[in-house]
């Protein structure tokens, strides 16, 4: 497969009044277009920091990622982020707008989004009469506007209750397949990871190394839901929860 970002001996150290802290140490890592990548660690490793870096909102200290050409990313944060007096469909296409992007064929295709993925009754409405797993959805179609090739993924599910992360964990995973994205997430939630990738990256506490790489080998026909159902993912499971080695 075609490797569209090679991140390499990529090093964050966050300098504050009082301390430095070293996030990052030495990460290493290739993802190719079409991939489902998550990252886990504990809490406070750098997760968010290599998402960041990626993104170029946030400096390395040193290393280098590497893009191909003509790579474009969108960035999907933990909050949905919707403004409350913009409709559903004008808050799809603020990522069009500020980019001067908006066109009538652009504004047809996040159309298009909204209605193959069920929020086409919901365009003309406001955040506040969606649930959060729809506001979610909406912020996944926001995401997707601008034709990104790869989509960051910032622990995308963790405000919602359980049995709506699920669900929404599945829509979202779907979705990003069929519309044939790359996809890094970023999350704490071990379950998730294994559900949703086709590789899963754990890191160390911080300063933040890569200890383990999963390639997970599930029946491709699967959707995260059934995942949860197998006797592999419970293996998984049991596996990165060793490797994160966590003391109650
Ligand atoms: P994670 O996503 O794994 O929870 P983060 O990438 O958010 O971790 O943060 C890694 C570490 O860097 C944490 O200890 C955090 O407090 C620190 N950190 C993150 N952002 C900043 C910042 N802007 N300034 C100083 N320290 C930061």
């Amino acid at each position: 497969m075609e490797k569209i970002l090679q991140v390499s001996h990529l090093s964050k150290k966050y300098h504050t009044l009082k301390e430095e802290i070293e996030a990052l140490k030495d990460i290493n890592f290739s993802v190719s277009r079409g991939e489902f990548i998550s990252i886990v660690g504990p809490s406070g490793c750098g997760k968010s920091t290599i998402l960041s870096i990626i993104d170029g909102l946030f400096e390395k200290s040193s290393g280098e990622i590497k893009m191909s050409d003509n790579i474009s990313i969108s960035y999907m944060l933990q909050d949905d982020c919707l403004l409350p007096f913009r409709t559903i469909l004008d808050n799809c296409l603020i990522g069009l707008e500020v980019t001067g992007n908006l066109t009538s064929e652009s504004r047809q295709y996040v159309i298009h989004l909204l209605k193959t993925y069920g929020l086409e009754k919901f365009m003309d409405q406001y955040p506040k009469h969606l649930s959060g797993g729809m506001r979610q959805r909406c912020a996944l179609i926001r995401t997707l506007a601008t034709k990104p090739d790869i989509l960051l993924l910032d622990e995308a599910t963790s405000a919602l209750d359980y049995q709506t992360s699920l669900a929404i964990s599945d829509d979202i995973y779907q979705i990003i397949k069929k519309e044939g994205k790359t996809a890094i997430m970023v999350t704490h939630d071990i379950s998730q990871a294994i559900s949703m990738s086709d590789r899963i990256i754990v890191l160390t506490k911080r300063p933040a190394i890569v200890k383990k790489v999963y390639e997970l080998s599930f029946d491709s026909h699967l959707t995260p839901i059934q995942r949860r159902k197998t006797k592999d993912f419970s293996s998984y499971y049991d596996q990165i929860w060793r490797d994160l080695d966590v003391h109650i």
